[in-house]
């Protein structure tokens, strides 16, 4: 509820991988490895593209044409 103005510092948070604290250049990260880390498990969860199944797909005038 009540929150404390600080002097344009940002406040440090615990790195979302490791716990330990931030550091500013790698923000929110503790280390750059840790942003890659965090990158690569985006990577991970992201990179399985979804089955869509597509009841268009069959057509029944298409198979009946013989070429
Ligand atoms: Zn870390």
């Amino acid at each position: 509820m009540s929150e404390t103005k600080e002097t344009s510092s940002r406040r440090m948070r615990p790195c979302p991988i490791c716990s330990k604290l931030s550091t500013e250049p790698d923000y929110p990260f503790c280390s750059p490895r840790c942003a890659k880390v965090d990158l690569h498990r985006w990577f991970s969860e992201g990179y399985t593209i979804p089955v869509v199944e597509t009841d268009d797909l069959d057509d029944p005038e298409r198979d009946n044409f013989d070429g």
